[in-house]
């Protein structure tokens, strides 16, 4: 089969590899579809991890292959079905667990979706293998959803997870700052929590986008001072230092800023912290993040997505065969005004067709 591989930093190569054969508690998935995530992007632009290893973690596809031992999961997996898989799922059990930090978990940290090599995803191939521990993340997607669709709950999920963690009253007033395509996810979902979204992004094409996943207000992220709402919350969707800063500074006292795009480790050259750590004591803002998905709420996730309630469809902006993957990743690396979620798929035309 097809596949592509990466074998250093920047390097992403098609190459022939064996399509991955099964134990007889795994399953064997043709991919239809793969969302570029920024984690992979980062893992391929630093080198982060070692190489071979094929990504491509955000996979819907169709079941061709079960293994004779494969458990049912409420329902009976059976080939030709077609599904949303998950490639880290928690142990629901040890102590990371029990405090509901399923990131933290070693079963969760074990990448279960492989299309060869370190398991790293591998959705970015014609097939994958879907090892036991994380069958309980397969879900079927309804007849009326588009693996597309199917695609979007992993990412959906780790924007649900961390709206969870704030603690937030219906009508409160939260700050998304960067409206990409995680941005706008947070701004619908807290929108239909009840919350008034003020979004910012640097693109003014985003403001208008975030209006229509129901900000109240959007400006471009430097005029954040014209707005004087005052701010119960801020989520944090871009890896900028600056708007951590400033939001520490604009949410009331006892709010919350989020971080969910600090996903590179670094400290400011002095080591020295720059922010004024008294707003966290005197004034009681919580500074608090969150990282990947949480299992537990995957029926939710689904509904959510299915229904349309969070329509996923409006934030596929362009489309890459699989033999163009590093393309899709450099174009999702560089957006552009008119760029949101980018993913890879078979069956669809080279020319990257826009939606938005
Ligand atoms: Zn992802
Ligand atoms: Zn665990």
């Amino acid at each position: 089969m097809r596949a592509v591989v990466y074998r250093g930093v920047n390097d992403l190569r098609v190459e022939t590899v064996p399509v991955p054969a099964i134990g007889a508690k795994e399953l064997l998935v043709k991919v239809a579809v793969c969302g570029v995530c920024p984690t992979d992007i980062k893992k391929i632009h630093y080198g982060t991890v070692a190489p071979p290893r094929i990504f491509g973690h955000e996979t819907a596809g169709t079941i061709v292959k079960v293994g004779s031992r494969v458990p049912g999961l409420g329902f009976r997996l059976k080939p030709g079905d077609r599904v949303a898989l998950h490639h880290h799922v928690p142990c629901l059990e040890c102590h990371f667990c029990r405090h509901r930090a399923f990131a933290q978990c070693k079963t969760y940290k074990r990448t279960g979706i492989t299309a060869g090599f370190e398991p790293a995803g591998g959705g970015f191939a014609e097939y994958v293998r879907v090892m036991d521990f994380v069958l309980p993340g397969v879900v079927k997607i309804p007849a009326r959803n588009t693996f597309e669709e199917g695609a979007m709950l992993e990412p959906v999920n780790t924007v649900l997870k961390a709206v969870k963690r704030l603690n937030l009253l219906r009508g409160d007033t939260v700050l998304v700052a960067g409206q990409g395509p995680i941005g706008l996810m947070f701004t619908k979902i807290l929108q239909l929590h009840g919350m008034k979204v003020v979004a910012t992004d640097l693109l003014e094409s985003r403001l208008k986008l975030a209006k229509r996943f129901g900000a109240k207000k959007a400006v471009l992220a430097a005029q954040l001072s014209t707005i004087d709402d005052p701010l119960d919350g801020a989520v944090i969707a871009v890896p900028s230092d600056a708007a951590v800063k400033q939001a520490l500074e604009r949410v009331r006292g006892a709010g919350q800023v989020l971080l969910f795009a600090h996903t590179k480790r670094a400290l400011t050259p002095s080591g020295l912290c720059p922010l004024d750590l008294a707003s966290v004591c005197l004034d009681e803002k919580d500074l608090i993040g969150s990282y990947s998905s949480d299992f537990t709420i995957q029926d939710e996730v689904a509904k959510l997505v299915f229904s349309r309630k969070l329509d996923v469809r409006r934030l596929i902006t362009h489309r890459f065969p699989l033999d163009r993957t590093a393309a899709a990743v450099q174009m999702a690396a560089n957006p552009r005004p008119d760029s949101l979620k980018i993913i890879v798929s078979e069956g669809v035309p080279a020319i990257e067709k826009a939606s938005v």
